[in-house]
């Protein structure tokens, strides 16, 4: 079993409409996994179980072999980092939308310094007009520039496990691809569980999961996928 795995989920919000119906994924340590489809397919919902905002109604997802159902919903978070399709940001600094989540959880100064650290190396590696806006409010900030924060506080949460749930499908083609190289640096050698609505954002995945009317209709690397067609 995968770091992350789904054993014959099922799931509906609504009894009369199945969402998913009897799904088994694999996620191994180290891997990344993507899930594409049509929109309205339940990829997103896969996320949303796994993150333990809703339940399965039949199956197990399990993560590093435990079930997420005795796992609070608080210690997820702590193994599991998320970037979502839209950011929501503080009305504050960058750098404090940066830090959120973490604030807790640094009570050495050391821990401090070295975050402080990770930031610096993070924010140096921006272009300039972004840099220079670290210290104004996140509100103001493009698509583009919020996911990057979100980017940033995900590196700085460096959590084992990832979900990309179409963490750039929100952005024009120019910022997707420069948002795209920052994720793929991110999810290198880190359990990643990416949700996309195209295959081809997807062509590095370890497998390729096709999600249509709540069963999985292939599976295979991009390339494999790309034959069959
Ligand atoms: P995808 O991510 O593949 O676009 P989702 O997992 O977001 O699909 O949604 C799958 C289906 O479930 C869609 O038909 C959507 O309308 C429905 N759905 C999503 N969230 C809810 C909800 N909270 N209540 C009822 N139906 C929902
Ligand atoms: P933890 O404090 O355990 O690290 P958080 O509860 O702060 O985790 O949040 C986990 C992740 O979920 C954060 O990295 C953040 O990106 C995202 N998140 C939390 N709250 C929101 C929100 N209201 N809107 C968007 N993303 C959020």
């Amino acid at each position: 079993k995968g770091a992350i795995s789904f054993t014959d989920v099922h799931f509906a919000y609504d009894p009369a409409r199945p969402i998913l119906k009897g799904i088994s994924i694999d996620v191994p340590a180290g891997k990344t996994v993507a899930v594409v489809g049509p929109s309205g397919a339940g990829k997103s919902t896969l996320s949303r179980l796994l993150y333990r905002f809703y339940d399965v109604q039949g199956g197990s997802i399990t993560v590093d072999g435990q079930d997420v159902r005795d796992v609070t919903q608080k210690s997820l978070r702590a193994v599991i980092g998320m970037v979502p399709q839209d950011t929501v940001l503080f009305n504050d600094t960058i750098a404090y939308n940066i830090r959120y989540g973490r604030i807790e959880a640094s009570d050495s100064d050391v821990e401090a310094a070295a975050e402080a650290a990770q930031i610096a190396d993070f924010i140096r590696s921006l272009p300039e007009g972004f840099r220079a806006m670290v210290g104004e409010r996140g509100l103001k900030l493009s698509g583009g520039e919020k996911q990057r924060v979100a980017i940033a506080r995900t590196i700085l949460k460096a959590p084992p496990i990832l979900i990309l749930d179409e963490a750039t499908s929100a952005l024009d083609t120019k910022t997707e691809q420069e948002i795209q190289a920052a994720l793929d640096i991110v999810s290198r050698n880190r359990t990643t569980l990416v949700i996309a609505h195209r295959l081809s954002t997807v062509i590095h995945a370890d497998e390729i999961i096709v999600l249509k009317d709540g069963v999985i209709a292939e599976r295979g690397t991009h390339g494999e996928l790309i034959d069959r067609d």
